[in-house]
């Protein structure tokens, strides 16, 4: 499909729905400063510009050491909710409706000392503004962290199990899995995913992406994922690749993000397509947006410029957002009813069902 001017206005104006992306990686670099002034937080950049020269992506370390900078400059319950809502905000800019944002609960616990009654009531004071204003609606998914000290990674696992059992029904809908995976299989955990999904809550690990197949066989017969982080080394075994795609289950994929750590030299080499004409559900999502300089419109646009998908295509994989959510059902069959109306109106060209 040609991308033109009038492939690209659809494409911002669609509804959109994301399932991939981490509050902590999603701070603008005019807010952390704002925050980092607040707090009275040295960071090594002092102006926009210089921030955003810092924030361009050079190598994982320098990733982890930004995310962590970031995550230092947080404080107090406005913070959070200064987060939450410009995330809201940003959402609204995109035509984004829905999302599932992933949040760490024991970076905040163990490294800023701060308790769930700081963080969770101004995310939520966050959520609740940015759903009245912008129309948006957030969950929440806490994610266990593949740290590599064996007794740390035990408390920080206690800790984000025990505060997502808690707050489930304050709109934490799942336990995640992130950071490192090499040297982190995800069997190690399944004891606390097991303990999380007996309270109710769904299982969503990052697994697939710095890894291969092993890692999300593990994530699949260990923690019972109902969806994959990235997963998109799926596509190195294709009995894998047919479970999935049998199974229907759903891969969160994440293309700049893949592109900028390395999983992938460029799009030309990326396995998204495969995996979709494979049958494979799949969605797109941002991950870290202002660390890859990216957001849901520019990835979006991605699906048709580089991946040369056409139209009814993309609609599928938007409406996957929705589908593979873990909205309840008539809320799901109600979103979906109305991203299909707006799709009808605003596309350029007819779409056949
Ligand atoms: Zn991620």
């Amino acid at each position: 499909m040609k991308f033109t001017s009038q492939i690209e206005t659809y494409l911002q104006r669609v509804p959109k729905a994301e399932l991939h992306v981490h509050l902590e990686g999603a701070i603008a670099p005019a807010t952390l400063l704002q925050l980092a002034e607040r707090n009275r937080v040295d960071l090594p950049v002092k102006s926009v510009a210089e921030m955003q020269d810092w924030f361009r992506y050079r190598d994982f370390d320098h990733f982890i050491e930004i995310f962590v900078a970031a995550t230092s400059c947080l404080r107090t319950a406005e913070d959070y909710e200064l987060i939450a809502y410009e995330f809201g905000a940003t959402m609204a800019r995109q035509n984004v409706r829905y999302a599932e944002i992933t949040f760490s609960p024991s970076t905040h616990y163990f490294l800023l000392g701060l308790s769930h009654e700081i963080y969770f009531t101004g995310l939520q004071r966050g959520r609740a503004r940015a759903q009245k204003d912008f129309g948006v609606e957030m969950r929440w998914v806490f994610d266990l962290v593949r740290v590599n000290e064996d007794e740390h990674r035990r408390r920080c696992a206690d800790y984000t199990t025990a505060v997502a059992i808690e707050l489930q029904h304050e709109g934490v809908v799942a336990i995640g899995l992130g950071g490192a995976e090499v040297g982190n299989p995800p069997e190690w955990f399944a004891p606390w995913v097991d303990k999380a999904r007996a309270a109710g809550l769904h299982s969503v690990p990052h697994a697939g992406e710095t890894v291969g197949p092993e890692s999300v066989w593990g994530a699949l017969r260990t923690l019972g994922a109902e969806r994959l982080g990235h997963g998109v080394r799926a596509s190195e075994d294709p009995e894998l690749v047919a479970y999935l795609a049998e199974k229907k289950i759903p891969i969160e994929v994440c293309p700049t993000s893949n592109i900028c750590l390395g999983v992938y030299q460029s799009y030309q080499h990326h396995p998204l397509p495969a995996l979709y004409a494979a049958g494979v559900p799949v969605t797109i999502n941002t991950d870290d947006p202002p660390l890859f300089n990216t957001n849901m419109n520019h990835e979006v646009a991605v699906l048709a410029r580089e991946f040369q998908l056409d139209l009814p295509t993309i609609n599928e994989i938007l409406l996957n957002g929705v589908r593979y959510s873990f909205l309840p059902p008539a809320e799901k069959q109600h979103l979906e009813t109305r991203f299909k109306q707006e799709m009808e109106q605003l596309s350029p060209i007819p779409i056949n069902e």
